[in-house]
């Protein structure tokens, strides 16, 4: 995706991909965490990590950013928070998000 590599490096990732920070910090995540995955969701090495990880995976934005465990996605409302951060869509942390998921899923 040299197109979306691009916006990457202009800065505009805000435009080309749905990730948010919006919901604020989830506490139960160090703001070391917090600051590597913003870092690296928008560094240009950002393929090179997901080759170490899946060699032979389509090194697609959104993909690499799942498999890099750089984002979450909210089971309830379907919005995708940067790791560390809690929903912007409906304020849950991940953890509480996935076991309410967990038992609603499990009736
Ligand atoms: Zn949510």
């Amino acid at each position: 995706m040299p197109q979306e590599l691009a916006r990457q490096e202009l800065g505009e990732v805000q435009e080309s991909t749905p990730w948010t920070t919006a919901g604020g910090p989830d506490h139960s995540y160090d703001e070391t965490v917090r600051e590597e995955r913003r870092r690296w969701l928008t560094e240009p090495r950002l393929t090179e990590r997901f080759r170490l990880v899946d060699p032979h995976g389509a090194p697609i934005y959104d993909h690499m950013i799942r498999v890099l465990d750089l984002v979450w996605e909210c089971p309830d409302d379907g919005t995708v928070n940067v790791v560390g951060y809690r929903c912007a869509g409906c304020g849950s942390s991940r953890e509480v998000a996935a076991l309410a998921a967990r038992c609603r899923d499990g009736r």
